[in-house]
């Protein structure tokens, strides 16, 4: 096992790798921005190193300052946690080739799932069905016009290297493909600074599941079932639970034995997540592979029993499996709720600032994976996630009034943020029923804040 691990992040992930850390006698060594000093991770770490300046650039991103301290300190892994270094080929390939394990797949593995057109067609000679649509990548925006033509409209426009919804545009009419191929392209070029794009079928009212995957290096690969994070902003999650209401222990099956065949055509090691579209008729299509931990790892955390991140370290060191894919049982229901310092009235832009009174909620079933703690000053220059609030219950309905009661306990003063909406959601009907869709949020989202506005008028009166 290893002896010493450097946290190459911030925040609550930062938090949780560090508690996995301690929990295995496996010393943690953390970095920070110096927009961080104040920050959770570095608080409770007894060795702290500042690798530069805010910008993630200068910091998170800078492999030589985080691969400089993790020579001089000795240690002998590195935990990328999820964004900044963890999908980066270059990152993982550097790492191997300081002698230091990466907690994560090979260079080789992200570059192949990275590349999400080249994923695409991985999976369609694996048998897994994907979303129809381009065979790889598509040149030209006279090309994508031809095969949008031919598969019919509506199509989705996507960015070969895309992320968070970005390089991204749904197409309703023939005319709109060629101005709207070129507009999401742009923005790829900028946020990616790659302007290769495909072209999928768009999906109408899907949900999004996705299967938690885990693979060791002796070749074994399991899946530890399902989350449905269909509620989403912006094609952004905001909640997920396990298992998913939509899907029948049928199609569960075929769901989680396709997302096994994904990560074995993809020879992948280490924690993975396939994603799926699932269409009202009972369609699911592969859209991407996520090759790092994820943010609503927690939710199969619960309903397995099985710590993910102590798993990926133990991968990482070599160690087999821990668990059989008959020992992986889905038990109970677990919710997440992403607080974000967000002001979802104001088209959710982002509110850091000074939290000047945390209460956090606790009690049975409750978790609360954060970085806050009251005092604490939230950086601008970082995500809005502020904490995840995760639930535990024996049935879907129980943990749905924990997560209300959990949301009611929860004091955040200072910037705004979206534990009314979250709350509201809570008692939404069509929440209630699980009947929801990834365009929920936007068809809601009207009721929901007058919802909210109601609840502050009668506080006032
Ligand atoms: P990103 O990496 O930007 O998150 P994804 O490929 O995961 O991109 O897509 C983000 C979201 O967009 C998904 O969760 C889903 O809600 C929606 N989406 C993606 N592909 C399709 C599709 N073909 N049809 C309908 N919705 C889709």
């Amino acid at each position: 096992m290893f002896k010493r691990i450097l946290i190459a992040n911030r925040g609550e992930i930062a938090v949780r790798v560090f508690r996995a850390c301690r929990e295995l006698d496996i010393e943690p060594v953390v970095v920070y921005s110096q927009a961080d000093v104040n920050a959770l991770h570095v608080q409770l770490a007894e060795r702290a190193y500042c690798i530069g300046p805010a910008r993630s650039a200068d910091s998170y991103l800078n492999v030589d300052a985080i691969l400089t301290v993790a020579k001089a300190t000795g240690c002998d892994a590195i935990h990328p946690g999820y964004g900044f270094l963890s999908e980066n080929d270059e990152f993982a390939d550097a790492c191997a080739q300081a002698g230091i394990a990466f907690i994560g797949p090979s260079g080789d593995v992200i570059r192949a799932m990275g590349n999400k057109a080249a994923a695409r067609k991985l999976m369609m000679s694996a048998g897994v069905p994907v979303v129809p649509g381009s065979d790889g990548a598509v040149e030209t925006a006279e090309q994508a016009k031809e095969l949008a033509d031919s598969i019919g409209y509506p199509v989705l426009i996507k960015a070969s290297a895309g992320g968070g919804g970005r390089g991204m545009r749904r197409v309703f009419e023939p005319d709109q493909l060629i101005p709207l191929f070129e507009e999401a392209r742009s923005e790829s070029v900028a946020c990616f600074g790659s302007g290769e794009m495909y072209l999928e079928k768009l999906i109408l009212n899907p949900r999004h599941i996705e299967f938690q995957i885990m693979a060791d290096q002796q070749g074994n690969v399991i899946q530890l079932g399902d989350r449905d994070c269909s509620i989403q902003r912006r094609n952004q999650k905001l909640i997920e639970e396990s298992p998913s209401k939509a899907l029948t222990p049928e199609l569960r099956e075929r769901m989680g034995a396709a997302a096994v065949a994904a990560a074995k055509a993809a020879h992948y090691v280490n924690a993975g997540t396939i994603e799926f579209v699932l269409d009202p008729d009972g369609n699911f299509y592969f859209i991407e592979m996520n090759t790092r931990i994820q943010v609503e790892h927690p939710v199969t955390e619960l309903v397995t029993g099985m710590d993910l991140v102590r798993e990926q370290i133990r991968i990482a060191a070599g160690l087999p499996l821990s668990r059989t894919q008959e020992e992986v049982v889905q038990k109970g229901h677990a919710i997440e709720c992403r607080i974000n310092a967000e002001d979802p009235a104001h088209n959710f832009q982002p509110c850091p600032g000074k939290i000047d009174f945390v209460h956090l909620p606790g009690g049975y079933g409750v978790r609360v994976d954060t970085g806050l703690y009251s005092g604490y000053t939230l950086p601008p220059y970082y995500d809005s996630l502020m904490a995840k609030l995760i639930v535990f219950a024996p049935t879907r309905l129980e943990a749905i009034r924990r997560m209300r009661r959990a949301l009611e306990e929860l004091v955040i003063e200072g910037p705004a943020n979206n534990t009314d909406l979250l709350h509201q959601i809570m008692h939404h009907p069509d929440f209630v029923r699980g009947n929801y869709t990834t365009g929920y949020l936007e068809a809601n989202m009207d009721t929901l804040l007058s919802w909210s506005r109601v609840g502050e008028e009668e506080a006032k009166a």
